[in-house]
């Protein structure tokens, strides 16, 4: 799955099409129930797999740490801003493909609810988000 999340990557930065990263990101003393300790901040494993760390230098790449299993809630800023509608809205996204490692949680849970279960969130793309790619792997 990581060898076949470089190769789209590497075709969306040869394009210039722009690539929206969630990288899980947890305070060591805010457990995520009811999962185990994971991804702690600071730590490698709450940054990108080596493999893809290349993309924290490409500008079409936008980062985002979320310290929640809902892409879409740990979006929001503390000004009441969402990187990630910010993100649709500014690239004026129609169509998303999503792949990812933790396959059933995070990424069906990105795609089912919030993607197609908030699409209200997004006055822009609301009519024009008709196509969403899931890419589902199992490490
Ligand atoms: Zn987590």
């Amino acid at each position: 799955m990581v060898e076949e999340s470089v190769r789209l990557s590497r075709v969306f930065c040869e394009k210039k099409w722009p690539i929206f990263a969630f990288l899980d990101s947890h305070h060591p003393d805010i457990p995520e129930h009811p999962y185990p300790p994971h991804c702690i901040a600071g730590t490698d494993e709450a940054k990108l797999v080596p493999a893809l760390r290349w993309l924290e230098n490409e500008s079409n790449a936008t980062l985002k740490c979320k310290d929640c299993i809902d892409g879409f809630l740990g979006s929001i800023e503390k000004d009441g801003s969402n990187v990630f509608v910010d993100w649709v809205k500014s690239n004026q996204i129609n169509q998303i493909l999503v792949v990812g490692i933790c396959t059933d949680i995070c990424v069906v849970g990105f795609c089912l609810l919030d993607i197609v279960c908030k699409k209200s969130w997004f006055p822009f793309s609301s009519r024009k988000c008709d196509r969403i790619f899931l890419w589902l792997c199992y490490l």
